[in-house]
């Protein structure tokens, strides 16, 4: 998996799924995902998106128009030049890789994730989990409820604890600050908030976490009832 990062906060997958062939998740621009491409000897096949905010499909048309890419999401209204609707646990195979469509909504009513199922001979899958789950956090509810995006939380909960995770923004560090204003003695995730520091000073995403981390570290993910979870984001909204 490659991420880029030059974007303000956006991290951006582009993932080699069979050798030379490469899907990218969310691109907000085309020329940068171009020189991805072109300084790693891949062809762009595809793109997953998760959602239609500008700063997730900005570099849609572009990358459709210079590679003829197929575009995959799961709101032609509002997503740009969508070949192909996906709706809740659609397989999309791309030569070996089978990725599974799980809708999420609460972040925007439409959000979708992708799951790459594990491939021959891997131990674990791959979360593409936009603006719905972040390391550390949650999306913010910008058109869905508290009751959906809890909803979401818990199909994701459900995946291997060995699937690694791959979010939509860094915004890693602020989201186990937050955390620790509600459990300011939680050693799991003062650790994760060190390790994310260090990562980040090296120059390096906080990208993958895995679901199993994000039990143990994350606040949204170990809300029990959708009240406490509602409860969570109305404070993150005010942090
Ligand atoms: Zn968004």
């Amino acid at each position: 998996m490659i991420i880029l990062t030059d974007f303000s906060d956006n991290l951006v997958a582009l993932y080699e799924y069979m050798p030379g062939q490469a899907l990218v998740v969310d691109p907000p621009d085309a020329a940068s995902v171009l020189r991805a491409l072109d300084a790693n000897g891949l062809r762009l096949t595809t793109i997953l998106a998760t959602h239609h905010h500008g700063d997730h499909v900005g570099g849609i048309s572009g990358l459709k128009r210079q590679t003829g890419c197929v575009v995959y999401g799961s709101d032609a209204a509002r997503i740009p030049e969508m070949d192909q609707v996906v709706t809740e646990e659609q397989a999309i195979q791309l030569g070996p890789a089978t990725i599974k469509t799980m809708e999420t909504p609460g972040h925007t009513r439409t959000e979708v994730c992708y799951y790459r199922l594990p491939g021959a001979g891997e131990a674990s899958g791959l979360l593409w989990a936009g603006d719905t789950l972040f390391v550390g956090g949650c999306g913010r509810l910008f058109e869905g409820t508290a009751e959906q995006m809890y909803d979401a939380f818990q199909k994701l909960k459900a995946l291997p604890d060995d699937t690694q995770v791959y979010c939509g923004h860094e915004y890693t560090v602020e989201n186990y600050q937050f955390a620790l204003t509600i459990e300011p003695d939680n050693q799991a995730i003062q650790d994760a908030l060190a390790v994310a520091e260090q990562a980040l000073a090296r120059g390096h995403p906080t990208v993958p976490s895995t679901i199993g981390q994000e039990k143990r570290t994350n606040l949204f993910m170990q809300a029990t009832s959708i009240e406490a979870f509602a409860s969570l984001r109305r404070q993150k909204d005010h942090f």
